[in-house]
């Protein structure tokens, strides 16, 4: 039997030990040239073919390497440069996309960047185009055809990833200089998943196609076997308007040629584009088939009605998890298209390996995971091995039958109205109270103890003292500063999901399982290995001590079960909803031991909690259904008089305040400060019954924010929310501040709510 073709989306670009990540951050020091960043950057993109062939895949992939972000390569290509960008136009190709992401560049003035989102339901985030309704198009793609000649040396028939003109339009939005400052992104139109996008930058497909027959026939003429066109939209609820363009756009680009134009798309099924999608004139589609249940065989539906000269390529190594592919099921699923397909079967990734670690190899597994997890590189070799049919392949250790729990999700019982009471009764706080989100600055005395603790060079108990020192410290300023509600301000924590799995049985923290997030930034996720458990109390002693210091309320801080969930690996085998309530209980257990401890305020963040919502809207009732379920059981041991509080950041509540009443937290705290009023404006018309802190401040600005602004946002929350229920607060933590900044800006909150006060009872007088 001759060996299926294999080909993966797409390999992570930021390197095994993360190179790029640090030749860009060189460069942008300016302690190095370009020359060499492009030197070093080549390097990684040579080793990421290097393991593609050394695994035996069949096509080389390229053009999945990109410096910063590939939707921002593709627009430099296309020409796309909004106005505030001029003084750019000089620059080359590369710096460009650096002056678009970052928004500054050696002798050009500062300006906004483009704006960065969730690509999908991934945790990377890709800039958005910018383009104007009447954009044009100036191709340049040389960039990307040096790339192929580069990849030539390999011998290997080339594929080319370019991202589809459907999906590039979809994911971009329209900014016209004159209808809307680029900075006020959030009252414009803007084309997230979580919306049916306007139409507008579907206007601009007669504009963009030459600019996609020009790549391609450079392409062929370069000698390219075949191109993966991206359009991950596929798997999205589309409009008929944008379903009618696709037949539309691929009628045009139908090649004559021998290029094959392979139209993918990854991260769901295909829904009801199916149709669509099988009847594209191209050579071929690929579909993604490690996002749904394993009964549902969408694959087998795409077979049925695929037309007969058409080639499939499954996406059967998922993409988007740390764990070993099983082979006896996969193996089975390659039979069957086998049989109906021959040679028109590819095998490949559901998408692109960006959103894995780059290689297990390095790591010190425990026995218990070792043979069950496979990375980016671990991934090639399983799809080489699956294409050759090998049976001797050494399939994954069975993992060990986890211990079964039986949760039950619970939830408080006691209505809001008469914990929110009994609560007032109790804290005795003033109108409009005054507090923050959780951290203070990160300081870089703080890093550097905590870097000399973990090489051993601090001893457990030098270290805590030297923490309980920065707890000291930021309890005294927020003394001074008089807030109402103080927090310890995490200088233990350097990330608010991380600090957890580290102390929660069933997390594996890997030492280089770097994800890229966006840009130079790259995140570790925690890896769930096994049911959770919690081994011992995991703040109470940090929390405690800052108790222990005033005799103001300081405030217990958690991070919630969801966002935990979202921003870790989840197991092999359990669902999220399991998991979610495990993290739950848990977290509950937790907030039993902070109140037992004499903490009357526990907050519980759910900083992702929208993050994991599924694309299609018909799977949405699902997830949150466990979600807010799994929240409810976090916080259900507190008291009727623990007052319970929650955050969350830059989320999108327009489809989801019924989600967020439901959570039924005392006090939420929420990002207004940078998606203006309009986020006021739901809580406005849906109605919030509970207490709300809406972020009075971006936190993100080290500009120190005046009192005119923070009235602003107060005046237009007290539209809709009584006095009696409204926090005053910044609208995210202040780990990312130095404490000059942060002083700065919090002595003027504090002026703020007394002024407040003041006028309030006036008034009411
Ligand atoms: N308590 C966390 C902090 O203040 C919340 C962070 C977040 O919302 N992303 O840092
Ligand atoms: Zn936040």
């Amino acid at each position: 039997m001759t060996a299926i073709t294999t080909h993966i989306l797409g390999y992570p670009r930021i390197g095994a030990k993360r190179e790029l990540k640090f030749a860009l951050e060189a460069y942008w020091q300016g302690n190095i040239e370009q020359i060499e960043l492009v030197q070093r950057a080549e390097q990684v993109e040579l080793a990421n073919w290097q393991a593609q062939v050394d695994a035996g895949i069949s096509l080389l992939t390229v053009g999945d390497f990109v410096y910063y972000d590939h939707i921002l390569t593709h627009a430099t290509r296309l020409g796309v440069f909004p106005d505030r960008f001029a003084t750019g136009q000089r620059l080359n190709q590369l710096d460009r996309q650096f002056y678009l992401a970052r928004g500054r560049s050696q002798g050009c003035p500062d300006v906004a960047a483009l704006e960065m989102t969730k690509w999908f339901d991934t945790n990377y985030h890709y800039l958005v185009p910018e383009l104007r309704s009447n954009q044009s198009f100036n191709p340049d793609f040389s960039d990307l055809l040096a790339q192929v000649e580069r990849a030539k040396a390999f011998n290997k028939p080339i594929k080319v990833v370019v991202t589809g003109l459907l999906s590039f339009l979809y994911l971009s939005r329209i900014v016209d200089t004159h209808t809307a400052s680029p900075h006020s992104s959030h009252d414009h139109c803007t084309h997230t998943q979580q919306h049916q996008p306007c139409t507008d930058t579907l206007d601009l497909v007669d504009q963009l196609l030459p600019a996609y027959i020009i790549l391609f026939d450079q392409l062929a003429a370069a000698g390219v076997y075949a191109v993966q066109v991206d359009e991950p939209i596929l798997a999205l609820d589309l409009s008929h308007a944008w379903k009618n363009a696709f037949e539309r756009v691929y009628n045009r680009l139908q090649r004559r040629d021998a290029l094959k134009l392979i139209v993918s798309s990854y991260f769901g099924t295909l829904g009801d584009n199916l149709n669509l999608a099988v009847h594209l004139p191209v050579a071929g589609l690929h579909i993604d088939l490690t996002r749904e249940q394993p009964h549902e065989r969408f694959w087998l539906s795409v077979i049925d009605a695929l037309p007969a000269h058409k080639l499939l390529s499954l996406g059967v190594i998922n993409g988007r998890s740390v764990w070993a592919t099983d082979f006896a099921a996969t193996q089975a699923i390659i039979q069957t298209a086998t049989q109906r397909l021959g040679e028109r079967l590819w095998l490949s990734t559901g998408c692109s390996l960006l959103h894995v670690p780059v290689d297990l190899d390095s790591e010190q597994l425990p026995t218990h995971v070792d043979g069950r997890l496979a990375f980016a590189k671990q991934k090639l070799q399983e799809l080489s091995r699956l294409a050759q049919g090998s049976h001797h392949f050494s399939a994954a250790t069975p993992s060990r039958p986890y211990p079964t729990f039986h949760l039950t999700a619970q939830q408080r019982a006691e209505s809001f109205e008469h914990r929110y009471q009994l609560q007032q009764a109790k804290l005795n706080l003033p109108l409009f109270p005054t507090t923050t989100i959780g951290s203070f600055p990160q300081t870089a005395e703080i890093r550097a103890a905590r870097a000399l603790w973990r090489q051993g060079e601090l001893s457990d108990y030098a270290y805590q003292h030297a923490m309980q020192a920065e707890i000291k410290h930021a309890i005294r300023i927020q003394e001074s500063l008089g807030l109402d509600v103080l927090v310890h301000g995490e200088a233990e924590r350097t990330d608010m999901v991380e600090y957890f799995a580290g102390l929660l049985d069933g997390f594996w923290l890997s030492d280089f399982g770097w994800v890229q997030s966006y840009g130079s930034r790259c995140v570790r996720p925690p890896i769930i290995v096994h049911d959770i458990q919690r081994r011992q109390a995991m703040t109470v002693e940090w929390i405690g001590y800052a108790n222990s210091l005033t005799d103001k309320i300081v405030k217990g801080m958690l991070t919630g079960p969801v966002t935990i969930l979202n921003w870790s690996f989840p197991p092999a085998h359990r669902s999220r909803r399991e998991v979610a309530l495990q993290l739950a209980e848990a977290i509950r257990l937790e907030v039993a031991d902070l109140q037992q401890a004499g903490v009357a305020i526990i907050q519980i963040d759910e900083a992702a909690f929208r993050e994991g919502l599924p694309l299609r809207q018909a799977d949405q009732a699902e997830y949150w259904d466990w979600a807010v379920s799994a929240f409810k059981h976090s916080a259900s041991s507190a008291l009727p008089s623990t007052q319970i509080h929650t955050h969350m950041c830059y989320s999108e509540f327009t489809d989801c305040l019924p989600q967020i009443k439901a959570m039924d937290a005392d006090v939420i705290t929420i990002e207004t400060s940078r998606s203006g009023l309009q986020l006021l404006d739901v809580f406005h018309q849906q109605g919030y019954p509970n207490a709300i802190g809406p972020g009075v401040y971006d936190i993100h600005s080290p500009r120190t924010p005046n009192a005119k602004s923070m009235r602003v946002v107060i005046d237009g929350a007290l539209q809709s929310i009584p006095a009696d229920r409204l926090w005053i607060n910044p609208d995210c933590g202040l780990k990312t501040r130095n404490w000059d900044e942060t002083t700065a800006a919090l002595t003027e909150l504090v002026k703020t709510a007394q002024q407040l006060r003041t006028t309030w009872l006036e008034a009411t007088v």
